[in-house]
């Protein structure tokens, strides 16, 4: 999960799993199946609503990783061959509601939340089973389930066609590479030159950076750009409303920067054609602003000065689930972590469980808990102060971009969007 942009003072200044991997083709075809869902709820309960099944053009994901080795997530989708009952896939994502139901809102009202959960075309019948984490105990409990047969099941196939597609850098075959998909919103097609050069900088600063710049040659760039309706996106705290195609907004949950949107249905739906391992929404915006929740999107102000380096730090949460490494911030985190529990997040700890953490990368002679000094400045440790608590969560690395823009990634972070990375190309 997670989450907010960092605010602008602060700039400058896994479980393995038991299960072995599957033959791709004996369970699964060339598409994906799009199951549509509402994920509704308050601060106490949650449900699920199933909406429709799709069928998208193309299964861009790992076809050998089909059993996730990472722990990561506040819901995790299991897939069983529903004749021999094994598991065949699983991965773990965060949403919009995850975050919601920890707002004070989320107390007096339930509301609903679009969600996708995208899985590759099953050949015969199985069951799909949503899990969701308990904060109590961090272990995640089936919330829903649904059978799905490819024989018998409706299954819609409509495509949305009024958006352009881009090749900006292709190099690898789509199931050996990380493909990212860059989405505007807020640009006119008349804006499309604007638009491609938002999104060759991006790309640019993505790739000449650690730990991308490894990756060059693996990872895919494409574009797609609907046409909406008028420039810009809403600012409902200046009473600013803008129709754009994926209906972006600032001031999410009273957050002022917090930029996202809400509807992830019709975001996918300019993605069904194209193929798409992880989405990144550039919103055609010089306010300051962005959003990245893992496995869900990356939303950032695409003509904001720092748009490079809240791009970063947002795909830091979106591709690797990696937590704010700050604490000095007004966030409002009620609820957020229990300091009982090790929390999921692979740069975050709280020592309960610190032996699934980083601790076979720090140096002998480093002491944990790690004092801030000087001495220390460039060396692994456990530093107190993360996720929005100064005290009682830790973090790896003095500064971090997790942390301050403007900063790399630390090594820990470094590591874990490389694993991650190399899980798509493989
Ligand atoms: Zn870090």
């Amino acid at each position: 999960m997670k989450k907010f942009f960092i605010y602008l003072g602060l700039i400058f200044g896994a479980s393995v799993s038991i299960y072995s991997q599957k033959n791709y083709d004996d369970y699964f075809t060339e598409n994906s199946l799009r199951i549509d869902i509402y994920h509704c709820g308050n601060n106490n309960t949650e449900a699920v609503f199933f909406k429709e099944f799709l069928k998208e053009k193309i299964w861009a994901g790992t076809k050998k990783n089909l059993i996730n080795s990472f722990d990561l997530g506040t819901y995790q989708v299991r897939v069983y061959d529903k004749n021999s009952g094994i598991l065949i896939f699983n991965y773990g994502y965060c949403s919009l509601f995850g975050e919601y139901i920890h707002t004070e809102e989320a107390q007096n009202i339930s509301k609903c939340f679009p969600e996708s959960i995208i899985i590759p075309f099953p050949k015969d019948r199985v069951l799909i089973e949503l899990h969701s984490r308990k904060i109590d105990d961090n272990k995640f409990y089936k919330i829903w389930e649904i059978e799905f047969d490819p024989k018998k099941d409706l299954v819609k196939e409509e495509i949305v066609f009024n958006y352009k597609t881009f090749n900006i850098d292709i190099k690898s075959n789509i199931s050996e590479a990380l493909d990212i998909v860059f989405i505007g919103d807020g640009y006119t097609f008349e804006d499309e030159e604007s638009f491609l050069t938002d999104v060759d900088a991006t790309a640019k600063y993505l790739m000449d950076n650690e730990p991308f710049k490894n990756f060059t040659q693996q990872i895919n760039i494409r574009a797609v750009l609907p046409n909406s309706a008028e420039s810009g996106t809403d600012l409902p705290q200046l009473n600013e409303y803008k129709n754009t195609a994926l209906g972006t907004s600032f001031n999410t949950f009273g957050s002022k920067r917090y930029l996202t949107l809400y509807d992830y249905h019709i975001l996918r739906n300019f993605c069904s054609t194209v193929p798409c391992d992880h989405v990144c929404v550039l919103v055609n915006t010089d306010i300051y602003g962005g959003g990245g929740i893992y496995n869900f999107w990356n939303v950032t102000a695409a003509k904001n000065q720092y748009r490079n380096e809240i791009f970063m730090h947002e795909l830091g949460h979106s591709l690797a689930g990696l937590g704010d490494e700050y604490y000095d911030s007004e966030v409002s985190t009620e609820g957020m972590y229990n300091l009982n529990t090790e929390p999921w997040e692979a740069n975050i700890t709280t020592l309960v469980n610190f032996d699934s953490k980083w601790k076979n990368m720090i140096k002998k002679d480093i002491p944990i808990p790690t004092p801030v000094e000087n001495k220390y400045s460039f060396e692994v440790g456990v530093y107190e102060g993360a996720a929005y608590k100064s005290k009682g969560l830790y973090r790896p690395f003095i500064n971090c971009k997790m942390k301050s823009l403007g900063v790399a990634f630390c090594p820990v972070c470094q590591k874990t969007l490389s694993d991650i990375i190399k899980y798509y190309c493989e």
